[in-house]
């Protein structure tokens, strides 16, 4: 065997294990401009095939209109942040979130969720991101 050349087999497992390496890396950043899909029952974004929350499996590609949830938040923060965001034209979805007993006795709720527009989705994201430090 000729030293420094590889032998087709092991060239083509070469090949493979670069390729393995490089879609671990896409998968951990995000990054990568591979479609991401979207479960229409719970409203969530996620790059995997199956929905992170009902594990449904018939998901579409998201669009860019799409709204997901972003995070479950404070009533009073979520209450701010939608001011914020109407005022840099992002529209967002505050869903309240609480126990039923609560909602059937017409008490504030003490929560939301949040949703915004997939477009929109990192940029929010790193809103709550900056605001939890
Ligand atoms: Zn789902």
């Amino acid at each position: 065997m000729k030293e420094g050349v590889l032998s087709r087999g092991s060239f083509f497992h070469l090949v493979n294990l670069i390729l393995l390496c490089v879609s671990d890396i896409i998968k951990e950043t995000g990054m990568g401009g591979c479609a991401m899909n979207f479960c229409e029952g719970c409203n969530i974004a996620c790059d995997g095939e199956r929905c992170p929350k009902c594990g449904r499996k018939k998901l579409r590609e998201v669009n860019e209109e799409d709204f997901c949830l972003v995070a479950k938040v404070d009533r009073l923060f979520g209450d701010n942040l939608k001011i914020n965001l109407e005022n840099e034209d992002i529209e967002c979805v505050l869903m309240p979130y609480g126990t039923g007993v609560k909602a059937q006795f017409a008490l504030p709720l003490e929560s939301y969720l949040l949703y915004v527009r997939y477009k929109n989705l990192d940029y929010v994201r790193q809103i709550l991101k900056e605001e939890n430090h």
